[in-house]
């Protein structure tokens, strides 16, 4: 089924006001879009009223057969007392123009409120139930079959004042006419698919809709004659729209010291009411319930006037009326349909969703930052007045996270650095890409002349032992020989931050990896003072990796948080060796040391950067080991802050031919 509502997703901005005034929780956010659930919809029109987008939208009520029924002179009128509102300034002209349009009989809804009148009368003298609430607002009645099923059988089993009007119609002209309604309900559209109407009622249209259509046809309704209503005539049925206007017509009292008469209108008003009888909490014998302000104030009124002036309207139409009614013709007519079936029944039709349990609430508070009440700020911008309220209706799954703004907000943010962090990592790692090509192009260029020249040297250091007093030329070639050593190391280092290296794979325990390194370095003097912790979280620290390459960036890390603790007065160097899963483990090398500026994060990896003194650092050490643990297809990210420490983390797959199947 479409359902009287729908929602235009394209048009909805998300300010959540449908659902704030939503009472029956029925539109739903999925992906930020409100879409209505309409089994829960109860037709009231009110996210209508609120949507400023044109969002919500209200079905158009034509069948198929109201056109023909027009044009073949079938098809007669019924229109709600409230039109008089709608159109304030020329409502003596309404039926008239609908008869021009092509109504063969337009009659007053107001009849069908004369006719329910005396039934509501009997039903207060004789009902056992306590509370009647009157069954007039279909608004009211889809609520309590829907939310309130306990309150069913409350309801006056008596038709609206539309199906009393209509079944007296269908009475008097047979099967083969078309009754089409006019007024300012949605929820009207719903009455006609139950409440015993179907088949009684072909068409309902909002007051703006046959507006719509007459404009369409052509017809200035300004250009019209006035003209009387057809027959029957309505009598105190007119009153109906405004609150009260029931008891007026039944001639119950409408008191203020009178409890056992209660009248109630609008939605925040009805459902405090609902509420107390539910609980017990009233005594009156019947309460009139309508959902909107008065029918004048229906979502279908279209009327630019105010409240006020709309009951003024009414008012006004009610007295110059009732003067032209013929009592006597109105009484022969009420008469006449004494033998009318006027009676209806209502159903439970319990859409209301569990209540999630104590936990779960907490659980959704939780995950949506609102863990404390201090956190709870009800600042209703999800459309829910609590925060405990919103997070019920996401346990029903009629609503979604982001719909809290604070959240949406932190998520955002959170978001946002995520963003942040991940491009200044792609930046840092396609700067390091670009710098490795080049120190690779170098390293291969300048390592063939260097072969030379160590080759070359060794000649010459063997041709000078041969010579006599050659004690000083030996010296000097040997520092030849050891400069030249040295720069095939640094190249040797950037060929592996190049990852062009060779991997020479073995099965090794990382743990043991880690306990000997710290066995060689402690006894060095720059490791004492230092107070060291080594743990283990993994049942397998069993690794296939490069043994020397990794025990080397160990090594690196660990030097340089020695290095990095120099001046600490605590000198904790802590090593965690733990399991991400069953395929990852990483080790995290953390230190209680000088920590890094901010500004050199970017720089830690690059080749040559160092912050220590000439011929202390190279700045070697962690390219190194980037391009060592890039070449294991693992990852090194480091975590610090400034005179505090620096935390290392290294991630290597446990077997990395599985890095490989999952990277390739
Ligand atoms: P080097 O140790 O020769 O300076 P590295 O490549 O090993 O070169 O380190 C580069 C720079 O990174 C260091 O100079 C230092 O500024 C910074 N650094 C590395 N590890 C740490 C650490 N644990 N604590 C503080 N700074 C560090
Ligand atoms: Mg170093």
């Amino acid at each position: 089924m479409n359902g009287i509502i729908t929602a235009q997703p394209d048009l909805c901005k998300r300010c959540y006001g449908c659902i704030r005034e939503c009472p029956a929780k029925a539109i739903l956010v999925v992906n930020g879009q409100a879409s209505i659930v309409q089994e829960r919809c109860i037709a009231c029109g009110h996210c209508i009223k609120v949507c400023t987008q044109g969002a919500k939208k209200i079905t158009p009520g034509i069948s198929d057969d109201f056109e023909k029924a027009l044009n073949s002179g079938l098809a007669i009128a019924i229109v709600a007392p409230s039109f008089a509102a709608s159109w304030h300034s020329n409502y003596g002209k309404v039926p008239s123009a609908l008869r021009k349009l092509g109504f063969i009989k337009v009659i007053e809804a107001a009849f069908g409120a004369d006719l329910i009148s005396p039934l509501y009368a009997k039903e207060l003298e004789t009902s056992e139930v306590k509370p009647i609430i009157s069954s007039s607002c279909p608004a009211v009645c889809n609520y309590i079959q829907k939310y309130r099923p306990e309150l069913v059988p409350n309801l006056a089993k008596i038709v609206s004042p539309m199906g009393a009007a209509a079944r007296y119609i269908r009475s008097l002209y047979g099967d083969t006419i078309h009754i089409a309604f006019i007024g300012p309900c949605t929820a009207k559209k719903s009455e006609i698919l139950n409440g015993g109407l179907n088949g009684i009622i072909n068409s309902v249209f909002t007051f703006k809709e046959i507006k719509n259509i007459i404009s369409d046809a052509g017809i200035n309704i300004d250009e019209v004659e006035e003209g009387p209503f057809d027959e029957p005539h309505a009598y105190m049925g007119k009153t109906y729209p405004l609150a009260g206007g029931l008891l007026k017509t039944a001639e119950l009292s409408g008191d203020i010291l009178e409890k056992e008469i209660i009248v109630v209108e609008g939605k925040s008003k009805t459902l405090m009411m609902l509420d107390e009888i539910a609980h017990n909490q009233i005594n009156a014998k019947f309460v009139d319930v309508l959902f909107c302000e008065g029918c004048i104030s229906g979502p279908g009124i279209d009327s630019s006037l105010n409240y006020y002036s709309r009951r003024e309207k009414i008012i006004e139409y009610v007295k110059d009326s009732l003067n032209e009614v013929d009592k006597k013709v109105w009484q022969t007519d009420m008469y006449n349909s004494r033998d009318l079936d006027l009676t209806t029944e209502f159903r439970n039709t319990d859409q209301r969703r569990q209540i999630p349990d104590e936990e779960t609430l907490e659980r959704i508070l939780k995950s949506i930052n609102k863990s404390s009440e201090g956190d709870r700020l009800n600042c209703g911008a999800c459309g829910y007045f609590t925060c405990r309220e919103f997070a019920i209706t996401v346990g029903k799954e009629l609503a979604e996270k982001e719909m809290c703004l604070p959240y949406l907000i932190d998520e955002l943010q959170n978001a946002y650095e995520s963003l942040r962090t991940t491009q200044e990592q792609l930046h840092s790692a396609e700067k390091l890409a670009s710098i490795g090509q080049l120190a690779a192009g170098i390293a291969h260029e300048i390592n063939n002349p260097l072969g030379t020249i160590m080759l070359y040297a060794s000649l010459i250091s063997r041709q000078i032992d041969k010579l006599e007093n050659s004690a000083g030329c030996k010296d000097d070639v040997s520092v030849i020989m050891n400069e030249a050593h040295r720069c095939k190391n640094i190249v040797a280092n950037l060929l592996n931050f190049a990852r062009q290296g060779k991997l020479a794979l073995n099965s090794f325990d990382i743990f043991n990896m880690v306990a000997d390194i710290l066995k060689k370095l402690k006894p060095q003097p720059f490791f004492q003072n230092i107070k060291v912790e080594l743990n283990l979280d993994s049942d397998d620290p069993i690794i296939e990796a490069d043994k020397e390459q990794i025990e080397q960036v160990l090594l690196n890390l660990m030097m340089n948080a020695a290095e990095a603790m120099e001046n600490s007065i605590e000198k904790n160097l802590e090593i965690n060796i733990s399991d991400i899963s069953s395929e990852k483990i990483k080790i995290v090398v953390s230190d209680t040391g000088c920590g890094i500026e901010k500004e050199n994060y970017k720089n830690i990896f690059t080749p040559f950067f160092t912050t220590k003194k000439i011929g202390k650092g190279t700045g070697l050490g962690m390219a190194i080991a980037y391009g060592i643990i890039k070449m294991h297809h693992g990852e090194i990210t480091f975590e610090s802050t400034v005179g505090k420490g620096s935390a290392f983390t290294v991630t290597l797959y446990k077997h990395i031919s599985l890095s490989n199947s999952l990277i390739n």
